[in-house]
């Protein structure tokens, strides 16, 4: 995973990592409902952002 430690633009090294992920969950067919949650199974893409409003490309995996 590509990592990015500080932001380009103002140097503050407290950026945000936005990540995109994948979560299983379980529904009955029949009504919709929620039967049960594998929780977070992988990470689609990711990017990092700043308060100054930069943010990065946008990484896969
Ligand atoms: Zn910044």
């Amino acid at each position: 995973m590509i990592k990015v430690e500080e932001c380009p633009e103002c140097g503050n090294n407290q950026i945000i990592l936005v990540k995109e992920e994948f979560v299983l969950k379980e529904y009955s067919a029949k009504t919709g409902k929620l039967l049960k949650s594998h929780g977070f199974i992988g990470t689609n893409c990711w990017n990092y952002k700043c308060r100054c409003g930069w943010n990065s490309e946008l990484f896969t995996e």
